[in-house]
């Protein structure tokens, strides 16, 4: 039931129509009698000061922000927490007394879904991470920030991650690394866990896999971010070398559970959120 007491969230982005976030919210707070109202936001890029002008002045208590303005969006905003500064873009913002207030859950995401699915301690791995883009910047932040023993980052184009490697030391821990991602071979002894942040085995071009498989044993966890497959050719060759995997829809969940969580103060309905996409990756 929609009422004058629904609170009401949305997602900022453009285009949206790909998006499983409004469906993955609305479904799990219906099932869950939650008087929650999460709405998609298609806005061109020279109007988002209006809208969130409108917005302060609604029944919304926060935002998810997606591409392209998880970078342009920190202009608008009156403050943003210490992790979302480091990494330099904002996915979530809450909205308190009028103000905007910008975080970022994406690393946070990915970790939470590590901690759960496969009993990972930050504090005890060594990561190595495939790309040098968005998402691994976050990821990359937040593991150095929550204290991993090491970081390796890998990327196609040496420069973004030698880069990206000085700013996580400078900024967070000193635990980071980079090479060329045809040199794995060098560091993959010493790597216990493996992050593709690549978008190499997307869908439709699902034969491509980032790394020579042949590289990995049964003591590595590999994680793909991708979820589309939800098995990607990488995760299909590391599970026949015995190693544990995962696919990408944990960070998807665990990211808005996590923004959820911030906007509410409350745990969110992660096991209902989880089921509804799942269900929607099957449908596709
Ligand atoms: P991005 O900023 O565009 O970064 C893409 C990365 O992939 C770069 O490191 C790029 O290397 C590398 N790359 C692209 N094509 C390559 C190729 N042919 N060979 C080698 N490297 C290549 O993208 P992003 O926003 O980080 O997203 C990356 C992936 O993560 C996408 O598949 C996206 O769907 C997924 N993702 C998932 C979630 C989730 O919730 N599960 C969240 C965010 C993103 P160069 O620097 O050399 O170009």
């Amino acid at each position: 039931m929609i009422n004058t007491k629904t609170k009401l969230l949305g997602l900022l982005g453009n285009p949206l129509e790909h998006s499983f976030s409004p469906v993955m919210h609305n479904e799990a707070y219906k099932k869950n009698n939650m008087n929650y109202l999460y709405l998609p936001i298609e806005v061109e890029e020279g109007n988002i000061e209006e809208v969130l002008n409108g917005i302060k002045h609604m029944n919304f208590i926060g935002l998810n922000v997606t591409i392209p303005y998880k970078i342009k969006i920190m202009e608008y905003l009156d403050e943003i927490d210490p992790l979302a500064e480091k990494i330099g873009s904002v996915n979530t913002v809450k909205i308190k007394n009028k103000k905007l207030i910008g975080y970022n859950t994406d690393g946070i995401g990915l970790l939470k879904s590590l901690e759960k699915d496969s009993k990972v301690k930050v504090r005890e791995n060594r990561f190595l991470i495939l790309g040098a883009g968005g998402a691994s910047r976050s990821i990359a932040m937040t593991l150095a920030d929550k204290g991993a023993k090491n970081i390796v980052i890998a990327n196609r184009t040496i420069n973004k991650a030698k880069s990206l490697s000085e700013e996580v030391n400078d900024k967070s821990k000193k635990c980071c690394n980079y090479i060329d991602i045809n040199d794995i071979e060098n560091v993959i002894k010493e790597t216990d866990i493996i992050i593709n942040t690549t978008s190499l085995g997307m869908y439709p071009k699902i034969e491509n896999c980032p790394m020579d498989t042949g590289l990995l044993n049964k003591n590595h966890l590999v994680s793909d971010i991708i979820y589309n497959p939800i098995k990607t050719k990488l995760l299909i060759e590391a599970e026949k070398k015995g190693c544990k995997i995962q696919n990408g829809l944990g960070m998807l969940v665990n990211q808005g559970a996590e923004a959820f969580k911030i906007w509410t103060e409350e745990e969110a309905p992660v096991k209902d959120m989880e089921e509804v996409i799942n269900n929607l990756i099957l449908k596709e």
